[in-house]
């Protein structure tokens, strides 16, 4: 594949979706060079625009070099990535979780390691041996968006992030917060939830707008689960839900479902956010996914039509893991693989761009 899918020196002319992305973790040092390959090979001749990296903490930073992961990026090999999607026209936002995912099964997050203040559930251990469901209902630990000294620390980093990475966006995670308004924290505790997300949404927002920079969030807590059906990773069983209203609505919106393609974008266009459908590894989905995504930019009104931003493939093993499984080293029998939902995607897109 395939230098004669697109032109992709036109990023968004010609083709059907404004937003054509893929998010990945990114890569460590070693995987670096064949993840810049993959850029290049893989990713510019399908059109791939966008490029969201989750970096959280795989960057050596000097604002906080106490939050650096043990391997982490050098400014120079950022800077490598950076040239190669200038190079290919694809514009990359960098990724840190925000308020939620401080924590992964048994292991606390080096925000929260370092940092134990920031902590919304303190009382809450850290398990020896993670299982869910538990008594604590851990899933994630979260900071608390109303200690005082959260903002000055997650700052620093945010805005070293987009200034190594030169960028115009940044995608803070924001998903899966189970923990929020809670009764055995002091700031929290009695509060709307709702009104405390929404309230951590606008001071990510308003913080990066000073630089004219945009805000990218997951949609999961904006989606009301008990009464769409739609499970509770996916959508909000502790009523987050109605943020929804209380966002400002430059917010970007990345909607993902794995399950069914739900017509869920159409909810958050009508609220009046931009929206992005984001699949997994079910390529039959990312393809009817993607065609309703063309669809309601055909059938919808001139208000709501430019809302429909396009479409993101979302990878959750690390990029080494992904690499392996994408060259073949560590092939993958099911039909339900992240590789082959990607290609799965990208063919549809050129498909119905070709047709057009
Ligand atoms: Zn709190």
């Amino acid at each position: 594949m395939c230098a004669q899918v697109s032109d992709n020196s036109k990023p968004s002319e010609g083709n059907i979706l404004p937003v054509r992305g893929f998010c990945i973790a990114a890569p460590q040092s070693k995987d670096l060079n064949e993840f810049i390959k993959f850029i290049g090979e893989e990713l510019a001749p399908r059109s791939v625009n966008t490029l969201i990296l989750r970096v959280d903490y795989n960057y050596q930073y000097e604002s906080h070099p106490e939050l650096r992961d043990s391997l982490a990026l050098s400014k120079k090999e950022v800077k490598m990535l950076v040239a190669a999607c200038r190079k290919n026209n694809i514009r990359i936002i960098p990724h840190i979780n925000l308020l939620g995912h401080q924590s992964w099964a048994g292991k606390i997050g080096n925000l929260l390691k370092v940092y134990p203040q920031f902590d919304e559930t303190p009382l809450v251990k850290m398990p020896e041996n993670y299982v869910w469901p538990n008594a604590d209902g851990l899933y994630c630990k979260s900071y608390c968006p109303l200690n005082p000294d959260v903002h000055g620390v997650v700052f620093d980093v945010v805005d070293e992030i987009c200034d190594v990475f030169e960028t115009d966006s940044f995608h803070a995670g924001m998903d899966e917060v189970f923990y929020i308004g809670e009764a055995q924290c002091p700031r929290c505790s009695g509060r709307d939830k709702a009104e405390l997300f929404a309230g951590e949404v606008r001071t990510i927002r308003d913080h990066l707008a000073v630089k004219g920079r945009k805000l990218w969030i997951w949609g999961d807590r904006l989606l009301d689960g008990k009464t769409s059906g739609i499970g509770e990773w996916e959508a909000s069983y502790n009523n987050t839900f109605r943020a929804i209203d209380m966002i400002p609505k430059d917010v970007i919106i990345c909607d993902w479902h794995y399950e069914r393609p739900d017509q869920t974008p159409v909810f958050f266009a009508m609220k009046g956010l931009s929206v992005i459908t984001c699949p997994w590894r079910n390529p039959a989905n990312a393809v009817l996914q993607t065609r309703d995504m063309v669809r309601f930019r055909n059938n919808s009104t001139p208000e709501m039509k430019d809302r429909f931003l396009g479409m993101v493939q979302t990878i959750w093993s690390g990029a080494g893991q992904f690499l392996d499984n994408y060259y073949g080293r560590k092939p993958e029998n099911s039909e339900n693989t992240q590789v082959k939902c990607f290609k799965a995607l990208f063919g549809e897109i050129q498909k119905m761009t070709e047709s057009k």
